[in-house]
Order: C-alpha cells, then structure tokens, then sequence
C-alpha cells in the first residue's frame, strides 16, 4: 500500500478517536460539575436548620431554662422540628444517592392498584381531613414488574404534593389502570397549580417553585420520584393549569424494566 494513503487513513482514525476522547472528557466534566452542584446544595439546606438548632439550643442554656419555662417548651419544640426536617433529608439525600448507584431495586410481579391503595392510606392519615383523597380501586389488578418499596415511595411523594399544594377543603385523586400495554398511576389535584414557566424545573433537585408558597420542602421530592422511574424505565409526567390544580402520571412498563442511565 501506498505509505502516504496509509498515514492519510491513521490520522482520520486517530483524529476520530480524539474528539471522541474529548466529548468523554467533557461528559465526565459535566457529571463532576453537577456531582459539585448537589453537594454543595445539600450542605446549604442541611445548614439551615442545623443553624436554627444551634440557635436555639444556645438560648436555652443561656436562660431559657431557669427564666422562662413557656419560651424554653417553644425553642424545645423548635429543634424538634428542625432536626426531623434535617432527618427527613438526610433520608432523601440517601435515596437519591443509592438511586444514583443504581443499586437496591428488587424487581418483582406486584398489583400497581394494591400499592396505590397503601399510598392512599397514608396519604388520608397525613391529610386529616384538610384535603380527601379519592381513590376508586379498579375491579383488576394492574399487574407490573416493580420494586414495591421504591413505587410506593414515588405514589407517596405524588400524593404528599398533592396534598400539601392544595388549600383546606379541596381535592386529590388517584387513578390507576392500564393504557397502551403499560401501568399508569395518576394523581391529580384541585390545588394551586404550577405556573408555564416553572413547569421545566419541577423535577430537578433542589427546585422550589416560588419558595414565598413552599411550605418547608428541599424540592427533592419530585426529583426522587423522577429517579425511581426512570430506573423502572418508566416516566413520571406532569400537567397544570395554576389556580385549578395539577396532575402527576406514572407510567410503567408491564413487562421487566427497560435499560436505565446513570442519574446525577
Ligand atoms: P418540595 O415539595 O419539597 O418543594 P418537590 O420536588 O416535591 O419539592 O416539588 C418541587 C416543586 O414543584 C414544589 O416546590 C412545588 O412548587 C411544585 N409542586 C410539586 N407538586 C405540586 C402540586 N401537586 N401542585 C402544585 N405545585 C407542585
């Protein structure tokens, strides 16, 4: 063969092998920055209320104890409720971390109407009556491959929404059934709603709609249940009209679960 052909052919495969070289190296770039991105996230919202505890914690020695036993009970109560804030994200941060290692799934054959009902009932307990929540069991079973614990996570992240996003007196439903041979679980609400422009952000992490309406969530909740999933080779999809309410549909495979990407 011609020697100069034959350099001509090894700089086209070398180059080529470079600039995929490159585009590794910039994928690995963007995963660090995110990597980067949620740890320092999650060290700011975990500070918050370590801040308020420490806060506290400092007044009660101070005197509270002896000069005021009403203010004292007060900042009890307070770093009670600031450290099961902070348990309730460690708890979240753990999930989306064991999520990300793809690890712990146990697929099996389960009834997506059975979980939705035990989603339900928790759901009832939370919302003491603020909110109902309407569920009409389908008369078959909705039959998938899942990891029960990890769906029942997602419906109760979706209900909790659903019930903290809707003012006293209004409504969530549930619906589950079986469409275009996969498992859907719907949850819909008569609450505020989400506006357009926020409607991209919803499931990323740390993303709070307007915090001034938030009321006391990491936003991680959606991004959690976008996760559990994505890992079921599913989806969660949302749509709603602000003022009238929102809904959240889960749709999965009913066979066993397609592929899954690396979250982060
Ligand atoms: P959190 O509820 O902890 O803030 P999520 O990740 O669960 O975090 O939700 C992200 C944001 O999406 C919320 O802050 C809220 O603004 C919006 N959102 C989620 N569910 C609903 C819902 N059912 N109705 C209205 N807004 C919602």
């Amino acid at each position: 063969a011609n020697p100069k052909d034959e350099v001509g052919r090894l700089t086209i495969t070398i180059n080529g092998l470079l600039s995929r070289l490159e585009a590794a190296l910039a994928r690995r770039e963007e995963a660090l920055e995110r990597q980067r991105r949620f740890a320092a996230d999650a060290s700011h919202e975990l500070r918050t209320p370590l801040t308020s505890i420490s806060g506290h914690a400092r007044m009660l020695d101070e005197w509270a104890l002896e000069e005021d036993p009403q203010r004292a009970r007060r900042s009890v109560g307070a770093i009670r409720r600031e450290a099961a804030r902070m348990g309730d994200l460690v708890e979240s941060l753990l999930a989306l971390t064991r999520g990300d290692e793809g690890g712990g799934l146990e697929f099996g054959r389960h009834d997506l109407a059975a979980v939705a009902e035990e989603a339900v009932q928790t759901a009832r307990a939370t919302a003491d009556g603020r909110t109902s929540v309407e569920y009409a069991r389908p008369a078959r079973a909705v039959m998938a491959t899942f990891d029960r614990d990890s769906i029942l996570r997602l419906a109760g992240i979706l209900l909790d929404n659903a019930v903290k996003y809707t003012p006293e007196g209004g409504k969530a439903t549930v619906r589950v059934r079986e469409r275009d041979g996969r498992a859907e679980l719907e949850v819909s609400d008569t609450g505020i709603g989400i506006p357009d422009s926020q409607m991209p952000f919803v499931f990323e992490r740390f993303y709070r709609a307007d915090p001034s309406r938030t009321k006391g969530g990491a936003g991680l909740g959606l991004s959690i249940a976008r996760q559990i999933a994505e890992a079921h080779g599913g989806t969660v999809e949302v749509s709603s009209k602000p003022g009238e309410g929102s809904t959240f549909t889960l749709r999965l495979p009913k066979k066993s679960p397609g592929p899954r990407e690396p979250g982060l």
